[in-house]
């Protein structure tokens, strides 16, 4: 780990992940029941619904800031937001794999979704 990997692509970043959570967190891949699936999908979701409200409270803490004080978004402050973003993501990559997903696949059927969903605004912008 560390090192820079090239041309990695998101089922490598999800199966990276996965082998993380098996050697950290094996009992989270311990799914022999339907309880033990819907602990670790609690899991998932809760952690998830964490990182979101992590980053949800800096952007409104910045906002206040900003509101009440001026001045601009500053480094330390992207930082930390990119921070949160990184948490929000590697939570999505273990939801994706629980539900054994390919997040690229998945992304790329919604992005053809959301064209053609969006063409009227596109249209009429
Ligand atoms: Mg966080």
């Amino acid at each position: 780990m560390g090192e820079k990997i090239k041309n990695m692509d998101i089922k490598d970043i999800q199966k990276m992940q996965k082998e993380f959570d098996l050697e950290y967190f094996p009992k989270f891949w311990e799914l022999n029941t339907v309880e033990d699936f819907m602990n670790s999908l609690k899991h998932v979701a809760i952690g998830l619904a964490g990182e979101v409200g992590e980053f949800s409270n800096l952007v409104k803490k910045l906002d206040r800031r900003i509101m009440n004080l001026g001045g601009e978004v500053n480094e330390e402050y992207l930082k930390k937001l990119r921070n949160e973003v990184t948490d929000i993501f590697i939570y999505v990559l273990i939801a994706a794999n629980l539900l054994e997903m390919n997040l690229d696949d998945a992304f790329l059927k919604k992005l053809k979704y959301n064209r053609e969903r969006f063409q009227e605004f596109r249209d009429n912008g």
